[in-house]
């Protein structure tokens, strides 16, 4: 007989495991597959986000702030460190506890909620039948009412750049360096390869960012990458622009990356080589022939705008579809997803998903940069004010960066909030509020914040707007 559930999610992810546990908790029987084993042999819930992505890079990227400020940002409060020592070892065995608890605290709720993790992999066969493949035993075929596929994604690898174990590595292989590479070099100025690339440089390496394209960080608004890319090069960030990697080479210890750029061809000589070209929907395994699901040209599993595939009853959520691939987008697909089939009305409002690049300062931003309203033909009006004219900010020694507003000129209504600067990944949070809300400049200017606060430039980019910022030289009202 086979196992029936009322849903069979596939993946155990940020976007399966909170769709698992919402099913749940709305009161359906549920199975979760996931077939991750972490590099001690053990199965483990929580995706990429968990084990290798979204935690323990920030828990890195926690640890080598502190190493940073310990080195050079203390003695201007009148601090003195002496020797400041980095052990890599430590700082690693750290973010692997990090990971634990996270995974471990994913799998306690799903044994709270009376979710049934299986563990290996699942395929989507014809009529929401699931082939599980255990990793130990039989494989069997479950039924199901639902099926949510939430398989994720993978890293996209470079044909020319073979992975090397420990040498050239991909996103995974990047957090777990056994020492501070002397010379690193970087494979793609994204979100990834600025993030890790700035891991490994507050430490002390050399790093090298070899970007294809000639604009960086082409989604952030151009003032705001204008100024991350001046702040990253003042970090040991050396990015070069238009430089089109064409093969690599590991001789010894070393790796040498070729690579072309207005000047010709190039070598650059590294000591790691981390390779951060972006991410695909994996779906390796996920489907039988028959499965009834399809991809869209990209590869990516075809869906609407809630998550329904072109099978009834079969969704899928997350990496594996259109959009951002972000942890918190997933999610929120997984919760949609979960509401729908207990037969509620709910929906993600898709242009007003905050994103975030955990550097220093940190980038955030939610809606329309000014490149993308003047691309739509938008009436729009902005405003910006900086983290230097700000007391709580400067009484922090954190003034680099701003906030900018881009606003509809007619209505007001606030259209996209733009960040460079400390804890941006919070206050970005308060321009998601205002927009969701419908908010206008207006609304956020008769606001009273808290003084002194670092929310307060956010305050002062909304009156900018109008000309009317107090903290600001500009005399006339626009
Ligand atoms: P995943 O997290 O990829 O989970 C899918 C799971 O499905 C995996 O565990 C996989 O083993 C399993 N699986 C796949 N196929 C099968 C199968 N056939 N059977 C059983 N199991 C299967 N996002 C943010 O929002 N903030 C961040 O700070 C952030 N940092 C990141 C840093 C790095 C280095 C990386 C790589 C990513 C980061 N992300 C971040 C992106 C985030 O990790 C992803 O958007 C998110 O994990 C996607 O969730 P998901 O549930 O769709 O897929
Ligand atoms: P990305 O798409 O952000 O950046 C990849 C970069 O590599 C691009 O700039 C691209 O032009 C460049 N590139 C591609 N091929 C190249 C080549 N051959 N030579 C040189 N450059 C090349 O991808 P990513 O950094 O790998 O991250 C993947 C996704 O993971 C992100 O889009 C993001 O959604 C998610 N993520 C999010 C966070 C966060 O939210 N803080 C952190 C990490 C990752």
């Amino acid at each position: 007989m086979p196992k029936v559930f009322d849903v069979v999610v596939i993946g155990g992810g940020p976007g399966g495991y909170a769709a698992a546990i919402k099913c749940a908790q709305l009161g359906l029987k549920v199975a979760c597959i996931e077939k991750y084993i972490n590099k001690n042999g053990k199965p483990a819930l929580g995706g990429t986000c968990a084990n290798v992505g979204c935690i323990p890079s920030k828990a890195l990227l926690d640890s080598s702030w502190k190493y940073h400020e310990a080195r050079e940002a203390l003695a201007v409060h009148g601090i003195t460190t002496g020797d400041v020592k980095i052990d890599v070892k430590t700082m690693v065995e750290r973010k692997d506890t990090v990971v634990k608890k996270q995974t471990d605290g994913v799998a306690m709720l799903l044994q709270m909620n009376g979710i049934t993790w299986l563990q290996g992999e699942g395929k989507l066969l014809a009529g929401k039948r699931v082939e599980f493949s255990p990793h130990e035993g039989e494989n069997e075929t479950l039924e199901a009412t639902y099926v949510i596929l939430a398989s994720g994604s993978s890293p996209i690898k470079i044909p020319v750049v073979p992975l090397v174990d420990g040498l050239v590595v991909d996103n995974a292989g990047a957090l777990d360096f056994t020492e501070v590479p002397k010379r690193l070099g970087v494979i793609g100025a994204g979100i990834i390869g600025l993030e890790l690339g700035s891991v490994w440089a507050r430490l002390g390496a050399q790093v090298t960012v070899l970007e294809a394209q000639d604009t960086f960080l082409p989604i952030v608004d151009r003032q705001v990458s204008r100024e991350t890319f001046k702040q990253l090069t003042k970090q040991n960030l050396d990015i070069k622009l238009s430089a089109r990697v064409t093969g690599s080479t590991v001789k010894g210890n070393e790796v040498e990356v070729a690579y072309t750029d207005a000047n010709g061809e190039q070598k650059l000589t590294v000591d790691k080589l981390i390779v951060a070209v972006g991410r695909r929907p994996y779906t390796e395994g996920l489907l039988a022939v028959d499965s009834g699901v399809t991809l869209d040209e990209r590869g990516f599993i075809f869906v609407n705008g809630q998550c329904r595939t072109d099978v009834p009853g079969v969704y899928a959520i997350g990496d594996l579809v259109r959009g951002p691939a972000l942890a918190h987008k997933a999610t929120e697909e997984g919760v949609m997803v979960a509401e729908m089939i207990a037969g509620h009305t709910i929906h993600i409002n898709y242009d007003c998903i905050p994103s975030v690049i955990y550097t220093h300062p940190e980038v955030a931003w939610v809606g329309l940069s000014e490149e993308q309203a003047k691309a739509r033909g938008e009436e729009y009006k902005t405003g910006s004010f900086s983290f230097a004219a700000n007391g709580r900010a400067v009484a922090a020694n954190e003034t680099a960066g701003f906030v900018k507003v881009v606003a509809d000129k007619r209505t007001d209504r606030i259209l996209g909030v733009h960040i460079i600067g400390p804890q941006a990944s919070e206050l970005i949070m308060q321009a998601v509020i205002a927009i969701e809300f419908c908010g206008s400049v207006e609304d956020l200017q008769l606001m009273v914040f808290a003084h002194p606060g670092l929310s307060e430039v956010l305050h002062e980019a909304m009156l900018d707007v109008d000309g009317k910022a107090i903290h600001s030289a500009k005399k006339k009202r626009k």
